[in-house]
């Protein structure tokens, strides 16, 4: 798809305010969706379709595509533009006030006695991309696979390893594999973004290393260590859960859990997140 030619055509400039960077560079738009891995097996919801260059590619080889965007005006396009293509389904509305699982329900081919299994595609506007992968990753039924273009510097936090860590970073890394495919010019994209873009690639776990009941606790210990991300983890910790917790009963019980308590929230990797949280469990 010439998205040039498709903007001037419907006579539709992109609107800023809701972060329309298209995807110009065909090469780019290919490597996104072969780096999905595609089966005619599989439902993709995309999100923020654009004038569906993306949608296009992915289209060929998923067996389903749901195609979401919020701005209204790009609705006729889309359905004009992918009108020869039967198996794309386009919903005008926010993600963030979507349910993701209702999105892909309402696709036909979901059969009933089958678990809910979807990959999500999206080039994200930059402003929404630490919600929209809370959104996604904090509910019952989470996607197996994310492919989102992201601004460079937010991929490289979310691949951080311990050492660089940060809340966004255990916070995806609790659920899922993330792995930075490649990086995207500016000159990519129509208008041209100011930052540099990166591809990232999140294989989903099944199942997250805790269960629901405590994954409550882990993220109120990882807020908690994080709240003075330069003081040492004792101190930050009791601070953090509002001194529930003494300095000196933290300390304990890091010495006891095998983590030096003079160690700094950002070299802590999620599976000794996960120690810390069994740890101060009856402090939280
Ligand atoms: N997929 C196209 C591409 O790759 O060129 C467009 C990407 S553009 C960076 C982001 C798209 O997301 C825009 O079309 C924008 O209107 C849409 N969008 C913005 N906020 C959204 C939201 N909350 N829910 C769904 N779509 C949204």
């Amino acid at each position: 798809m010439n998205v040039y030619r498709v903007l001037r055509r419907w006579n539709v400039r992109p609107d800023k305010a809701l972060g329309q960077n298209f995807l110009v560079d065909q090469t780019i738009l290919r490597r996104i969706a072969e780096a999905a891995e595609l089966t005619s097996a599989d439902v993709v919801l995309e999100i923020g379709a654009g004038t569906g260059a993306l949608t296009e590619l992915l289209a060929q080889d998923a067996g389903h595509v749901v195609a979401l965007e919020l701005d209204q005006q790009l609705i006729p396009i889309l359905e004009g533009e992918l009108s020869a293509l039967d198996n794309v389904s386009i919903v005008q509305g926010d993600i963030l006030r979507l349910d993701p699982t209702q999105l892909i329900q309402t696709d036909g081919q979901r059969h009933e006695s089958s678990p809910l299994q979807y990959k999500v595609v999206a080039n994200l506007p930059y402003y929404i991309t630490s919600a929209v992968l809370r959104h996604l990753l904090e509910t019952d039924s989470r996607p197996e696979m994310m492919v989102i273009t992201v601004q460079r510097e937010v991929a490289q936090r979310i691949v951080a390893r311990p050492g660089d860590m940060s809340i966004l970073a255990v916070s995806v890394q609790f659920y899922g594999d993330p792995q930075l495919l490649f990086r995207i010019k500016p000159g990519s994209f129509y208008p041209s973004p100011d930052v540099e873009s990166a591809v990232l690639r999140v294989d989903v776990y099944s199942q997250p290393p805790l269960p629901e009941e405590e994954s409550d606790a882990f993220f109120t210990v990882v807020r908690a260590g994080f709240s003075q991300r330069r003081k040492q983890l004792h101190n930050s910790l009791s601070a953090g859960l509002g001194e529930r917790i003494s300095k000196h009963e933290a300390a304990a019980r890091l010495e006891d859990a095998g983590i030096d308590p003079r160690r700094r929230a950002q070299s802590l990797s999620v599976e000794e997140w996960i120690d810390v949280t069994r740890a101060l469990s009856n402090a939280i």
